[in-house]
């Protein structure tokens, strides 16, 4: 059975109000995650302590040590006991120009250390509108996903479409299910039908208390991967509420 995830991603933000967010998380019984700048990982990981919030970062390097200025080691991130790392979000992959091989070299480190990546893939407007988003995906996952063996059951994927993320345009429910779909058959050919059915597949894209139900209802929507919406805590947490209440 896989669990439904509800994850906000704040990006170089903060939110308004935790409270709302963990006592929400505390009364439903989904997996909830909260992926502060990296500099306020100590605060909300001491605020969140003894709640069922979990609090992951929004990047890793793929050394462990070295000179490597601006960079974050996995062992720093562990050592705080995080345990969730978002990898190849799209803001990462185009403004920072990040590859799918330097992707794949954070996948490696961040599972051999047994944590737990968000993998973060999804097409731009114009692959879209030229009709190679599948193909963008399925080379986004190939090259990723290549070369692990490891705690394969760690891996979280987010299908992001780069043209639904901060604009309002949130993919349809049925756009979005179509290729949830067409990532579990591309992980299944990859490790097999077995992982591919436990692993846990999410929407992001404007995703906000109001259509958070519609995409849940989808077979292969296991959570979302929020932004804008879980900047305000009285609105995360209703997005955490309607979705306890989906997963019932
Ligand atoms: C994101 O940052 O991953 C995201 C999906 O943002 P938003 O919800 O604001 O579109």
């Amino acid at each position: 059975m896989r669990r439904i995830l509800i994850a906000g991603n704040w990006k170089m933000n903060l939110i308004d109000n935790i409270a709302p967010v963990i006592e929400s998380a505390d009364k439903n019984n989904i997996d909830v995650l909260v992926i502060p700048p990296f500099v306020y990982l100590e605060r909300i990981a001491i605020m969140t302590s003894g709640s069922k919030v979990f609090v992951g970062a929004q990047n890793m390097y793929f050394q462990e040590k070295g000179p490597f200025t601006g960079e974050t080691s996995p062992l720093f991130l562990k050592e705080l006991k995080i345990n969730h790392v978002l990898l190849g979000h799209s803001e990462r992959r185009h403004i920072f120009k990040e590859t799918d091989e330097e992707i794949s070299l954070k996948m490696q480190k961040c599972l051999s250390l047994g944590m737990t990546p968000i993998l973060c893939v999804g097409e731009t407007e114009a692959e879209r509108m030229s009709n190679r988003h599948k193909v963008i995906v399925e080379n986004q996952l190939k090259i990723a996903l290549g070369g692990i063996e490891n705690n394969l059951k760690n891996i979280i994927i987010a299908y992001e479409p780069v043209w639904a993320i901060g604009t309002g345009n949130t993919a349809t429910p049925n756009d979005a299910e179509e290729m949830h779909l067409f990532i579990r058959e591309q992980i299944s050919s990859i490790f097999g039908r077995k992982i591919s059915s436990e692993m846990v597949i999410l929407y992001g894209g404007s995703v906000n208390d109001e259509n958070i139900k519609d995409l849940l209802r989808k077979d292969n929507i296991d959570g979302a991967l929020i932004g804008g919406a879980s900047l305000k805590g009285e609105k995360f947490a209703a997005v955490i509420e309607i979705a306890g209440k989906t997963n019932i």
